[in-house]
């Protein structure tokens, strides 16, 4: 534990929490910056989630969907107040944001029920690990097992290999990146794992983790994150009126 988690209560009492987002004090992100965020509707991908103007497969996934994940669900829009708590809880240290994103979470597999033997979250590098002291998709996965009693198997997963970052890659590129770079270390046969991360992007990493749990025996895999940034690269198939991403 770094020295900063020990002076965490000192630090609180001198400067109490305050919203990540709109400065209100008594909670590190308040109800209303919450309500305020901007939940993804029902108008996405089936299979990957991609917000879209239309329920249907996005082009991605008509060519080339995220099996052996069955769906990727994610609950925000990554902006505004999801944005600012998410880079806190992961740079900044403060975990208490954990429970607080993991309740949406919890909110969406009560009105989404998915048949479900436990929560696996996205592991980071062991160096990575090491350097930030806690893995955030690690304190998620705990906070939406107490909240929907649902087991956590936090090392089921291991990441064998350390990537580039994926800010600047293109789809392909990342799902290369971290092809092959997960390994489960439990067997999981015929278990059904629900994988939490904080944010998905193309959903290169979850796909990557899926099919390390596959090989691992798992027969049913489900993602969920707390956002769904926006693809940055360049949509490569051409798309119709109805299946535009929003820009
Ligand atoms: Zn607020
Ligand atoms: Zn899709």
């Amino acid at each position: 534990m770094r020295l900063s988690q020990h002076l965490r209560p000192v630090l609180d009492m001198l400067f109490p929490p305050r919203c990540v987002s709109c400065g209100r004090l008594g909670t590190f992100l308040c109800d209303t910056c919450l309500q305020e965020a901007q939940a993804i509707d029902a108008r996405v991908c089936i299979h990957c989630g991609v917000p879209m103007t239309q329920r249907g497969q996005c082009p991605h996934c008509r060519i080339d969907p995220p099996t052996p994940l069955r769906a990727i669900r994610g609950v925000f829009f990554f902006q505004g107040p999801i944005r600012q708590g998410i880079h806190s809880l992961k740079y900044e240290g403060r975990h208490e944001l954990a429970p607080i994103l993991a309740r949406p979470l919890a909110q969406y597999l009560h009105d989404h029920p998915i048949p479900l033997d436990f929560i696996v979250p996205v592991p980071l590098h062991p160096e990575r690990q090491a350097q930030r002291g806690y893995n955030q998709s690690a304190l998620l996965a705990r906070a939406l097992g107490r909240l929907r009693h649902l087991p956590v198997h936090e090392h089921a997963l291991q990441r064998i290999r350390a990537t580039q970052s994926q800010t600047h890659l293109s789809r392909q590129e990342r799902l290369a990146n971290v092809r092959g770079a997960f390994a489960a270390t439990e067997n999981l046969k015929n278990a059904r794992v629900l994988l939490v991360d904080d944010v998905a992007t193309t959903g290169a990493t979850l796909r990557a983790c899926a099919q390390a749990l596959q090989q691992a025996g798992a027969t049913h895999i489900w993602a969920l994150t707390v956002a769904r940034a926006h693809p940055p690269y360049p949509i490569e198939v051409q798309m119709g009126n109805n299946t535009r991403i929003p820009p």
